[in-house]
């Protein structure tokens, strides 16, 4: 489980700047009304060599991590504030860690589905440079994808907030029986914290501008399973679109970036991915 923090808010600065990227094609030029076709898709991303991923919540739903929001989400289940926000925490780490002890078999369980794995295989061809993500699960490394940017952190390992010692979360799941909240093993302290962003925290700036960095230098923007609700990191993909790179979007909903996107693929990532990666890979 990883509540994973910072809330939605509209809006967000626009952000400007940055080098001049994508080789853009009239073909590709946004008109209103993307196109739906799979085809159109594998052509935009055949061609590019430093595309971008941008993958949100619904990647990982596929693997059997439940979402934070929506219908079904964790939050109808759980109160955000008091589980995951810094300020509840520092005061009791009790309630996070109990809802931890609960979840973490599922969430332990996950393994990356055909969304991560075509992801990792569009990386080793050469079509994408990097995958920006806003989960937590490390579903994308262990799948394989080598350039990883974990937005909201990683929720695989523990940090104490009094002497900085890093554990395994799975160490700290495993003595939550016998420990509530878990005690740090170096100094003894009960501020043992996930390194992911809670509500309250900023987001990890050294992530945030390698994000910007990747999405100013991409050729193609492809965007799964967010609806980009979360700002910061929501504007990632948008940087890429006003400079110009061509827009993908595979999701189970209408996104608000649809709209400029060049085509709209809706449905599951687990499907579709793979099978845009096969159209990719059988056209050479
Ligand atoms: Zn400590």
């Amino acid at each position: 489980m990883d509540p994973h923090p910072t809330l939605p808010h509209k809006g967000g600065g626009k952000i400007k700047g940055g080098v001049a990227c994508a080789e853009r094609r009239e073909s590709d030029l946004v008109t209103g009304v993307p196109s739906t076709d799979l085809e159109h898709a594998a052509r935009l991303v055949r061609r590019a060599r430093r595309g971008v991923a941008f993958t949100g919540a619904g990647v990982s739903a596929e693997s059997g991590i439940r979402t934070f929001r929506g219908q079904d989400g964790l939050w109808k289940q759980y109160d955000p504030f008091k589980t995951a926000s810094l300020q509840h925490f520092l005061r009791d780490p009790t309630i996070y860690w109990t809802v931890s002890r609960e979840r973490w078999h599922t969430y332990q369980q996950a393994q990356p589905n055909p969304g991560h794995h075509a992801l990792a295989a569009l990386e080793a061809a050469g079509h994408l440079a990097g995958v920006v993500t806003q989960n937590t699960d490390g579903l994308h490394r262990q799948a394989g994808t080598q350039h990883l940017v974990e937005l909201h952190g990683s929720g695989r390992t523990v940090r104490c907030l009094d002497c900085g010692g890093i554990e395994p979360r799975a160490e700290v799941q495993a003595r939550l029986g016998r420990e509530m909240p878990p005690i740090c093993r170096v100094c003894g302290q009960r501020r043992l914290k996930p390194m992911v962003i809670f509500f309250g925290e900023s987001l990890p700036p050294s992530a945030i501008a390698e994000a910007f960095e990747l999405a100013r230098a991409c050729d193609l923007m492809l965007v799964v399973g967010s609806t980009l609700q979360v700002y910061p990191a929501a504007e990632v993909p948008r940087v890429a679109v006003e400079l110009g790179a061509p827009l993908v979007v595979v999701n189970d909903e209408p996104t608000p970036i649809d709209v400029e996107a060049a085509v709209v693929l809706q449905g599951r990532s687990g499907e579709i991915l793979p099978a845009l990666q096969a159209m990719i890979t059988a056209g050479g």
